[in-house]
């Protein structure tokens, strides 16, 4: 079934969108919880956190790298940032599309949960 992510891929629906590359898109969190949000999901569907278990470790390790790149290319790599992927029920995952929020741009809190 299509979540909104796949939507946004498709361009079906409009997002702000940050990079785009043939592997990933990158795009502003509609409900920022800090002064930069930003979602990155891989162009490569995979429902969850869990789900890329069954990738490849070449393309889980282009997703990261590109979760990096994603965060320098909007300056956030000299101060730092915070990378989260909500997983699942008790992650309190919303969209099953995997994604990683990158948090930055202001002094973050300590707290995890
Ligand atoms: P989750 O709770 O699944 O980890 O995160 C889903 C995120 O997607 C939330 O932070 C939410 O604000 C964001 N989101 C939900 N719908 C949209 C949308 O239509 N556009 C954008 N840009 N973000 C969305």
């Amino acid at each position: 079934m299509d979540t909104i992510f796949d939507k946004i891929i498709s361009k079906t629906i409009p997002a702000k969108i940050v990079l785009e590359t043939p592997r990933l898109l990158a795009f502003h969190d509609i409900n920022p919880q800090a002064p930069v949000h930003i979602l990155v999901i891989p162009k490569k569907k995979a429902v969850s956190m869990d789900e890329l278990r069954e990738w490849d470790d070449a393309t889980v390790g282009q997703f990261f790298k590109g979760i990096a790149e994603v965060a320098r290319s909007v300056g956030l790599n000299e101060n730092g940032y915070r990378v989260v992927l909500n997983t699942n029920l008790h992650g309190c995952q919303s969209v099953n599309y995997v994604h990683a929020h990158i948090l930055g741009g202001h002094q973050l809190s300590g707290s995890f949960a």
